[in-house]
């Protein structure tokens, strides 16, 4: 009997990749993507490759 919670979680977990997206795009407006926003960085391809969305380095994640 718990499908609502999990719907509700399941909303929760888009609306968290949809704010990453909306991010992600902020950033390659800026020309900073694929940067860290900590301390601008290039990050690692194959970390972006991991999660296309990711906007810190291996040291600030
Ligand atoms: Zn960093």
């Amino acid at each position: 009997m718990s499908n609502v919670q999990d719907e509700s979680d399941l909303l929760d977990d888009v609306t968290r990749d949809l704010d990453g997206v909306e991010a992600a795009l902020h950033r390659l407006d800026a020309g900073t993507y694929g940067r860290c926003e900590a301390c601008g960085v290039a990050i690692e391809p194959r970390d972006l490759q991991g999660d296309p969305l990711v906007g810190l380095c291996i040291d600030h994640r």
